[in-house]
């Protein structure tokens, strides 16, 4: 997914990041507008979470109050300036007007709408003049069921125009989505939430800003999903924090490379003893026989090699991981190399390989 528009436009924001704060930042004209209040700051981001689940619960149940829609609060915003308490990244369907979905006016949210509510420069950018400049204390990714942008991207749909730049922010979620071995509805349901815990790790990973707010406990980022179907919003399990989780991904490569040196080496026991005892190799009447074929093949093979290219490690959560990468053989009569997903669990402190899938390089 790493082509050239994309690498561009996110070499552009690390360079106005380097900058930003030397130069551009004391400038803005926002600066001032809320650090001189201080407004955002006094809310906590467990209030901003819960004025939205209320606002969202009014609103599933027919009881709205459309609050901050009165004139008065439009002298007011305009004397006094904006101070949202909560900066959103919603999609742009006509289906989730996100001030109506929360019950909310003038003034309190800071909304970026986009299709397949991706975060690439322009809304990482927006998010950290909402988060960052605003002192919003929360920041929500809101995906949601149904999702055009996203089902485009899972069924590989032709797109024109400029929307190839903008649906490649989906690919990492459809990829990872189709690695769990789901199809149909429930891989389009299951991309949905890939895409948004996938803003949310745009977001962190290319702004030091939000990132380090959100270290520091000043934000929060979280992540969520509007059922169009009946108009409430689901509140998406918080994953792994990131320093456990760079201990996981480390821990799942070494698991990685131990089954390709134990398959090289030709050592069966150490190969087999990669596989979680739940793996379940598609094609054999059970373990025991996929195991004795394993076990013939390695043994017949002689002198091999098994070479990993451009392995990639995608956390679900803290138990489960999913390795895809490009796997060399090179035997005496034989080499090729496919594209493989070792879809992983840990398992008594290991990680266990409980799926695999072999496709075309
Ligand atoms: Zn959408």
């Amino acid at each position: 997914m790493c082509d050239s528009p994309v690498i561009s436009r996110r070499l552009l924001l690390s360079g106005l990041a380097v900058g930003f704060g030397a130069l551009v930042l004391p400038k803005l004209p926002w600066i001032s507008e809320a650090a001189a209040s201080g407004a955002a700051s006094s809310v906590t981001p467990e209030q901003a979470l819960q004025w939205l689940k209320e606002g969202n619960a009014r609103f599933t149940s027919g009881k709205v109050q459309t609050p901050n829609l009165t004139p008065q609060r439009i002298a007011e915003t305009f004397s006094k300036g904006q101070h949202p308490f909560a900066t959103l990244i919603s999609c742009s369907d006509s289906r989730v007007p996100v001030e109506h979905i929360f019950d909310r006016g003038i003034g309190d949210l800071f909304v970026i709408r986009v299709a397949g509510n991706v975060a690439d420069t322009d809304e990482i950018g927006t998010a950290e003049y909402g988060a960052g400049h605003l002192m919003t204390p929360l920041l929500v990714v809101v995906g949601h069921t149904k999702c055009g942008a996203v089902t485009a991207v899972v069924k590989g749909d032709q797109v024109g125009g400029s929307i190839p730049q903008l649906v490649d922010n989906i690919v990492p979620a459809a990829t990872r989505s189709k690695a769990k071995g789901l199809s149909g509805e429930a891989l389009i349901v299951d991309a949905i939430r890939e895409n948004v815990y996938q803003s949310l790790q745009d977001l962190r990973e290319h702004s030091e800003e939000l990132s380090h707010l959100e270290q520091h406990g000043k934000l929060k980022m979280v992540g969520a999903l509007y059922h169009i179907e009946d108009g409430s919003v689901e509140w998406l399990p918080e994953r792994v924090p990131s320093a456990a989780a760079s201990a996981a991904r480390d821990a799942v490569e070494q698991a990685v490379y131990a089954w390709a040196t134990a398959w090289s080496a030709g050592k069966v026991d150490n190969y087999l003893a990669c596989y979680s005892p739940r793996f379940h190799a598609t094609g054999f009447a059970g373990r025991k026989a996929w195991e004795a074929q394993r076990r013939k093949t390695i043994q017949s093979a002689g002198s091999i090699t098994i070479t990993i290219e451009q392995l990639q490690i995608t956390l679900q959560d803290a138990s489960q991981a999913t390795a895809t990468f490009l796997q060399g053989y090179r035997g005496k009569s034989y080499q090729d190399k496919v594209k493989k997903s070792l879809a992983l669990q840990q398992e008594g402190g290991k990680w266990k390989i409980v799926r695999e899938e072999s496709g075309k390089a």
